[in-house]
C-alpha cells in the first residue's frame, strides 16, 4: 500500500501469528456443523477456506468475528481479545472480536437507502466515532482506488453487482481492520463481473493485507492464497500450500472435490 493510501492494516509485522482459533465447535439443533476446527492466520497471510456446500466454512468465518457464537473453542487476536466460547461470552467480548476484523458478504449487505459514500463512512463514524470529515476523506480515497469515486453519491441499486461488491470491500477496508474476512465474495455475481472483484482482492493480497477467504473459485485460491484449508463435514480434512492441496491432495475427499471444480 502506498503512503497516500488511507487505510493500512493497523499493525504490519509480517509473519507473526495474528489470529488463532482452536477447537471451534458449533451445532444448530442436532446438526453438528463444526466438530473442532483449528485455524491459525499469520500477518500478511491469505488463507482460502474451501470445501463442499454445507461443510461449515461460513460458520467458521462468522465465528471468527463474533457474528456466530460457537458452542466451544477459542478465538484470539495477537495483542487483542481472546475469547473462550466454552463459558458465557459477553457482548463486549464479541464486539472486541468485531473490532479486529471486517467481513465482506456474499450479498454485499449494503444499506439500500444510503448512498455509496454513506455506506462506507457508516462504520467509521457511527461505530468507531471517527471524525466525519476524516472518514469522508478516507472513503473517497478508497473508492477512487477501486474506480468508484464517481459513484459516491449514487445508491446501491444504481450499481452493478460487481460495483456493489467493490463498495462492500471498500466499506470493510474503511474500518482499518487487522483481518479481512470474505464470505464467497463473488458467488452472487454474474460470471462477467467476477473478474473485477477478484482483481481488487488480488491487489489487496499483494499489499499484504491479512485475509481469510471462503471461495469456490479454486483457480483464484491457487493464485492468491498462501494456505488452502479444505473442510468437509465440519472438520478440516487437509491444509497446506495451494499447489499441494489443490493439485496433489493427500486425501481422497479433497481429490474428489478439486477434480470437480478445477
Ligand atoms: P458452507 O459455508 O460450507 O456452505 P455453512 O457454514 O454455511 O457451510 O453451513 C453449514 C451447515 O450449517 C449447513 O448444514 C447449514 O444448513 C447449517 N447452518 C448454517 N447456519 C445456520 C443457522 N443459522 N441455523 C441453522 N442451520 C444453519
Amino acid at each position: 500500500m502506498s503512503s497516500t493510501d488511507p487505510a493500512p492494516a493497523r499493525t504490519q509485522t509480517p509473519g507473526e501469528v495474528l489470529l488463532s482459533a482452536t477447537g471451534l465447535q458449533k451445532s444448530f439443533g442436532s446438526n453438528m456443523v463444526l466438530r473442532s476446527i483449528d485455524l491459525t492466520v499469520c500477518r500478511g497471510e491469505v488463507v482460502a477456506l474451501v470445501g463442499p456446500s454445507g461443510s461449515g466454512k461460513t460458520t467458521v468465518l462468522r465465528s471468527l468475528n463474533g457474528l456466530e457464537v460457537p458452542d466451544g473453542g477459542t478465538v484470539a487476536f495477537a495483542g487483542g481479545p481472546s475469547v473462550n466460547f466454552g463459558g458465557t461470552v459477553s457482548g463486549r467480548e464479541l464486539s472486541a472480536l468485531r473490532d479486529h476484523s471486517a467481513m465482506v458478504f456474499q450479498q454485499y449487505n449494503l444499506f439500500p437507502h444510503r448512498t455509496v459514500l454513506e455506506n462506507v463512512i457508516e462504520g467509521p463514524v457511527q461505530v468507531q466515532r471517527r471524525r466525519r470529515a476524516e472518514a469522508v476523506q478516507d472513503a473517497e480515497k478508497l473508492l477512487d482506488r477501486v474506480g468508484l469515486l464517481e459513484k459516491k453519491d449514487q445508491y446501491p441499486f444504481e450499481l452493478s453487482g460487481g460495483q456493489q461488491q467493490r463498495v462492500g470491500i471498500v466499506r470493510a477496508l474503511a474500518l482499518r481492520p487487522d483481518l479481512l474476512l470474505f464470505d464467497e465474495p463473488t458467488s452472487a455475481l454474474d460470471p462477467e463481473l467476477v473478474g473485477e472483484v477478484l482483481k481488487v482482492i488480488k491487489d489487496l493480497a499483494e499489499e499484504d493485507w491479512t485475509m481469510v477467504i471462503v471461495t469456490h473459485e479454486l483457480a483464484f485460491a491457487r493464485e492468491v492464497a498462501d494456505e488452502v484449508v479444505f473442510m468437509d463435514g465440519g472438520v478440516v480434512v487437509e491444509r497446506g500450500h495451494p499447489d499441494q492441496v489443490l493439485r496433489n491432495p493427500e486425501h481422497e475427499r479433497t481429490r474428489r472435490f478439486v477434480q470437480r471444480l478445477l
